[in-house]
């Protein structure tokens, strides 16, 4: 698929991706054939990527096998429990959504939500309150450093 400077994109995808910048992980192509990888390289070229958001597919599911009839059919253990992973996503997206002031179909920079993210994410241990708090404290070491590296790249670049 052709990724474009407009990057319709689910709010946690988005977070992971910077997650993983901060855990120094290069994205390769997944088995499950979606587009992180595309999208991670989108976004590591160019931090002003205006991200299009949305709680439902978005582009990194579009070639996913699990996508059928626009809907996601894979399951998630996360919470404890086996869930759908469309309800899970969803949920957590609500509170990001919620936590950051903002709403499905907005449009941001991504450098920008980075900032939002920085400022009014808050806890991790409340947003994903029904996850392994081991896996949580995990995730806020590297989200933490990845919103620092991303947003002093672009300073750096935007002098
Ligand atoms: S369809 Fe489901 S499993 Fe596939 S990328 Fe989207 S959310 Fe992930």
């Amino acid at each position: 698929m052709t990724m474009k400077a407009l990057l319709r994109i689910k709010p946690h995808h988005f977070l992971d991706i910077i997650r993983d910048f901060g855990a120094g992980v290069h994205h390769k192509p997944h088995p499950y054939g979606h587009a992180v990888h595309e999208a991670a390289r989108l976004l590591r070229e160019n931090p002003r990527t205006l991200l299009e958001l949305t709680s439902g597919a978005d582009e990194i599911c579009q070639p996913c096998r699990f996508l059928k009839h626009g809907r996601c059919t894979d399951t998630t253990t996360t919470p404890g429990r086996k869930v759908r992973k469309g309800s899970w996503n969803r949920l957590i997206d609500c509170r990001i959504f919620k936590r950051l002031g903002l709403r499905e179909g907005d449009r941001i920079p991504a450098v920008d939500f980075c900032r939002l993210a920085e400022q009014r994410l808050g806890d991790l241990f409340t947003l994903y309150r029904e996850a392994d708090p081991r896996k949580t404290a995990l995730r806020e070491k590297n989200l933490r450093k990845g919103i620092e590296q991303y947003l002093k790249r672009d300073a750096v670049e935007n002098r």
